[in-house]
């Protein structure tokens, strides 16, 4: 054949497998030239959003080429599911790490060089093991994913040196094609990747980082906990969600009151014993309409296609790590919300915990440029998601699906109340030893005449009282934007005392002016049905129901996640066309071979009871 012949046969082989395994009409985004070069044996570097669909990348390769795909990916704990999905489809998985026995591990070892496997996970540190390069010596490998490629990465927030040893693999293996992938966006991760990996000669692909179907929402947190449960209430009862807290004690907390609530809440953080963490990650995933709270020690890797939110309840450390956790919604392209809750004191913290953190001070830079972009994107009055796709090197226009586009702020003209704030804090910084933080600042500013600010005698300071045109929420609202902007510093004497940066002198002289931005109040949203739900059509809803019933018996039955079965999107699908053959049933995306095998019948009993 020539290279063209080729090339058709591997498309064409690609696209039947497309169709008959996984049920789906059609390659999204650069999925299609990824497979190509990968099936070409070349070797490939992918940059695609969560949910963008980087697992086909390499699986259907790995089904086209002979021999067995190995997977490197460092989430041991979510190998199960991984291999338990792909073994419904009807492709030959199996994995290898350090929770098998001796005897299982044999088992798989035989398999792989029988050649009877299509698809090999293999965690990272095996490849520091002779016995691992032995192995993979005696096999015929169709191909190397590198999966959370970011891994390799010190800039980045998930680095694991384990990967560093990956370049061995090109080293070792040079004729195996090689394809890592990433949904770490930044600039500087896909160079250190490129570098790393030694991936310089390789295709490179980079995707829009654009999560059209996620809502970003970030609102000024006052009673963070009924907060969010006004949001769960009122948005996505039943739905699976995942909440993010900076601190083990406020994931215990939050679990415990949406339980009390009467939401089904789990908590995971790293405090937990390995195997309550275990199980909430399973209930989370077999399970429908868990909300997981939990450290960002969860997440990655978390393919549960069905997350139908991610609320923040502590202002995140980077926009990196922001986006990657609010990744996490709505992998099966259906409406989602990203929600963060942000409040004074989270810049006040943050600050603090930077200025006491240990590393050299080019690391605090670091740390403290990665919190500016955060505020940045907290306090724009632009669309969210231009700003949060410019901070990863794409330009967009405003995208009608954020709060600042839904809802825009208004912007005002701060100066004024911010010399008045900023007064205070010089008149108290010539107090020796007195520490005072935001509200007693703000307590002045009102003319509060509590113990504490007359037993320092503060009701005579010439600011006070002067600050009436604004409630207190306002206040709070103005140190918090003048913090995040850089015109007030936190002192680092461990009480949060505010003082003065170098570029506060300029809003005092009156060189500078400030703006600010007014937050909207927050449309009360009516009580309504679960944010897929709602995208069903009243008439199909009972349908849908049903069928979602059918999936969680089942799902409970086999003991997998119940999107292993089918994803929402699927069951949307069966609820809005109503098939009434399994010619008709297959046509719906997601309703492969396997699966019409193994369900058919039972759906089209339901659809027609329904
Ligand atoms: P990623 O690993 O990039 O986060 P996945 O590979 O998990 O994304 O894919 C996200 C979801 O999209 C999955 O449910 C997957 O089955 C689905 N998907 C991927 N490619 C396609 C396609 N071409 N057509 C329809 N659905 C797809
Ligand atoms: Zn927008």
């Amino acid at each position: 054949m020539t290279t063209i012949d080729t090339a058709a046969a591997a498309n064409t082989d690609a696209l039947e497998i497309l169709h008959r395994v996984f049920g789906y009409d059609s390659f999204r985004g650069q999925q299609a030239e990824i497979i190509q070069q990968v099936i070409g044996g070349g070797d490939a570097l992918v940059l695609m959003p969560t949910g963008g669909g980087k697992s086909l990348c390499y699986q259907i390769p790995a089904l086209v080429r002979p021999g067995t795909g190995v997977v490197i990916s460092p989430l041991i704990a979510l190998m199960q599911d991984q291999v338990d999905a792909l073994s419904a489809l009807g492709v030959r998985a199996a994995f290898l790490n350090s929770t098998q026995d001796g005897a299982e591990r044999m088992r798989v070892e035989a398999a792989f060089l029988a050649g009877q496997l299509d698809l090999l996970y293999l965690a990272p540190e095996r490849l520091r093991m002779d016995s691992t390069g032995d192995l993979l010596d005696r096999a015929n490998i169709a191909l190397f994913a590198i999966d959370e490629a970011h891994c390799v990465s010190q800039w980045g927030h998930d680095f694991r040196p384990d990967y560093l040893q990956l370049s061995v693999l090109h080293e070792r293996w040079p004729s195996v094609p090689r394809i890592a992938l990433t949904a770490t966006a930044t600039e500087q991760t896909h160079q250190e990747i490129v570098r790393r990996l030694d991936l310089g000669g390789s295709a490179q692909f980079v995707s829009s980082f654009d999560r059209p179907n996620i809502q970003y929402r970030i609102e000024p947190k006052n009673q963070p906990l009924q907060q969010l449960l006004a949001l769960i209430r009122g948005e996505h009862p039943g739905d699976a969600g995942i909440v993010y807290c900076l601190s083990r004690a406020s994931v215990e907390k939050t679990a415990e009151f949406l339980v009390e609530n009467g939401i089904p809440a789990l908590p995971y953080h790293a405090g937990l014993d390995s195997s309550v963490r275990q199980r909430n990650q399973s209930r989370f995933l077999r399970e429908d309409g868990i909300v997981m709270v939990a450290t960002i020690a969860f997440g990655m890797g978390i393919d549960k296609p069905d997350v139908r939110f991610v609320a923040h309840l502590d202002l995140p450390k980077s926009v990196e790590g922001y986006y990657q956790e609010t990744g996490r919604a709505g992998r099966d392209g259906l409406p989602s919300t990203a929600w963060l809750a942000y409040g004074l004191q989270d810049v006040v913290q943050q600050r603090r915990m930077i200025d006491s953190s240990e590393g050299d001070r080019a690391h605090r830079l670091r740390l403290s440029q990665h919190l500016d972009a955060m505020l940045a994107l907290c306090e724009t009055l632009e669309c969210r998601r231009v700003q949060l796709l410019a901070y990863f090197g794409e330009s967009s226009t405003a995208c009608g699906n954020c709060d600042t586009c839904l809802n825009p702020p208004e912007g005002w003209d701060g100066t004024i109340p911010a010399q008045k704030l900023l007064s205070t804090v010089v008149r108290l910084a010539r107090e020796r030893n007195q520490k005072f933080g935001a509200q007693h600042i703000i307590d002045i500013l009102l003319g509060k005449r509590n113990a504490r600010v007359e037993q320092q005698g503060h009701d005579s300071m010439s600011t006070f009282g002067i600050g009436g045109e604004l409630g207190e929420q306002e206040w709070r609202g103005v140190v918090r934007q003048l913090l995040a902007q850089g015109l007030l510093g936190v002192n680092s004497d461990g009480y949060g005392t505010l003082v003065l940066t170098e570029a506060s002198a300029g809003v005092l002289d009156g060189t500078r002016r400030v703006s600010l931005r007014r937050e909207p109040e927050r449309a009360a949203k009516a009580a309504k049905k679960s944010a897929v739900a709602a995208t069903v059509p009243a008439e199909a809803a009972p349908l849908f129901e049903k069928l979602r019933e059918w999936r969680a018996g089942e799902a409970r039955e086999q003991a997998v996640p119940a999107y292993i079965i089918f994803g929402d999107a699927t069951l949307r699908g069966i609820a809005l066309t109503k098939p009434v053959s399994l010619d008709q049933l297959a046509q719906i995306s997601g309703v492969g071979e396997k699966k019409l095998e193994a369900y058919g019948t039972a759906l089209l009993e339901i659809v027609a009871a329904g």
